[in-house]
């Protein structure tokens, strides 16, 4: 069984009908690669972190491109398609043909999946049926609110009765995971609790809430902050707590990016798995572990479960995965020992870094940890608890053979 992923192009906010307000795209800034993981060792930029994570693509492919590229990846899989994905910088909900993009993907006989739409591209109510029809199995929407004057006024969608007609068509027939940014006094408390109400009654399978960041140390790159002048943010934790509190009321999943699955128990469902921490190897070295402040704590004390020493180094960025070299120049070095492991997935140089790190003189080694070690929210949606479970065991395992191997006594 093989899945195939059918990338339509097109960039955020330029094919998008215009940026909703609360876009991380809109205000992207610098030409200057970050550097990251994919880049080689003497060179910082590549392709992905100069142009992908900026998703920047010179508008949306034409159906003719996105048929023949189609094609050709059917032709280097075996066996039946289990899944079809459509993807993209712009979009899928304003790609220009969609009709035909549906109708030709569909005549493949696979489900098909759209991993993100807003749903604002569509006027028409029987894009429902056209979806159905074509064997739609699964589809991320982001709602923002069951209130069409919201969606109108912070998303910018034209036609907001008939996405949510849409999305209520399509709740009844498909796997529906809807999806909202949380911005306070906007669509929080009491729209945020009809929203959920509005999706359980009508079939949806979960929600996923995105506290909504605004400033660097809340996630953002690219000097892209901040994103809404004046607006309020509600902070990781009071935010886990309305996470809590919600999915006591409703009986659809409710999950929180940063924080977290109630249902999973992640991020770092393996602290309550004692069995499962006693089966990761011992810890028999040293090395300064960085990673951002949400995730820090949660490493730390699973690590220390396998008699690891050194300190967990918490910069101020809270996601670990958005670390840049800005964030490693606040780092204080005196805290750090001669072998220091970034987050695989840091958008930062490796020999950037050994500048930066070095930058007292002290020689020190530094190494990539893995790109995963546990799942965030949008991640866990449509996941186990088990295999969830997997990917930390594996994430940890793959950390502490690093520590391991790098390390000193
Ligand atoms: S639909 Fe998504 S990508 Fe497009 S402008 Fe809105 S938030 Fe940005």
């Amino acid at each position: 069984m093989a899945q195939l992923s059918v990338d339509i192009g097109g960039s955020p906010g330029v094919n998008c009908r215009g940026f909703c307000e609360y876009c991380y795209f809109k205000k992207v800034k610098g030409l200057q690669p970050l550097g990251c993981r994919y880049c080689l060792p003497f060179k910082k930029g590549c392709d992905y972190c100069s142009r992908g994570i900026r998703e920047e693509y010179a508008g949306f492919k034409d159906l003719k491109t996105i048929a023949d590229e189609t094609l050709a990846n059917l032709q280097r899989k075996d066996g039946e398609i289990e899944r079809i994905t459509i993807s993209g910088g712009g979009d899928p909900s304003c790609y220009p043909q969609f009709t035909d993009l549906i109708e030709l993907l569909g005549s493949m006989e696979a489900p098909l999946h759209i991993g993100y739409t807003s749903g604002k591209g569509w006027d028409d109510p029987n894009v429902g049926d056209l979806l159905i029809d074509n064997g739609l199995s699964e589809i991320s929407f982001t709602v923002f609110a069951s209130d069409p004057g919201l969606r109108k006024r912070y998303m910018h969608d034209p036609s907001p009765e008939v996405s949510l007609q849409i999305l209520e068509s399509l709740c009844e027939e498909v796997d529906i995971y809807a999806a909202a940014v949380v911005l306070p006094g906007v669509n929080d408390g009491d729209i945020l609790e009809e929203t959920c109400e509005w999706l359980e009654e009508r079939g949806a399978k979960g929600i996923i809430l995105m506290r909504f960041a605004n400033a660097t140390g809340q996630g953002l790159i690219l000097g892209n902050g901040p994103i809404i002048e004046t607006q309020d943010v509600q902070s990781v934790e009071s935010f886990r707590d309305t996470i809590t509190e919600l999915s006591r009321r409703f009986r659809i999943k409710i999950s929180g990016t940063p924080l977290w699955d109630p249902e999973i128990g992640s991020p770092f469902a393996i602290l309550t798995e004692p069995h499962l921490l006693k089966k990761l190897p011992p810890i028999q070295q040293r090395a300064s572990i960085i990673s951002g402040s949400v995730a820090a704590p949660f490493i730390e004390r699973v690590l220390a479960e396998r008699g690891f020493k050194s300190p967990v180094v918490a910069v101020e960025k809270e996601i670990a995965c958005l670390i840049t070299a800005e964030d490693l120049k606040k780092v204080p070095l005196t805290s750090l020992e001669p072998v220091v492991i970034l987050p695989g997935r840091a958008f930062v140089h490796e020999s950037e870094a050994y500048d930066i790190l070095t930058s007292d003189g002290i020689e020190r080694l530094i190494v990539r940890g893995p790109e995963m070690l546990t799942a965030d929210a949008e991640t866990s949606m449509g996941m186990t608890h088990n295999q969830v479970l997997r990917i930390e065991m594996e994430g940890f395992a793959q950390l502490i053979q690093t520590i391991n191997r790098y390390g000193q006594r």
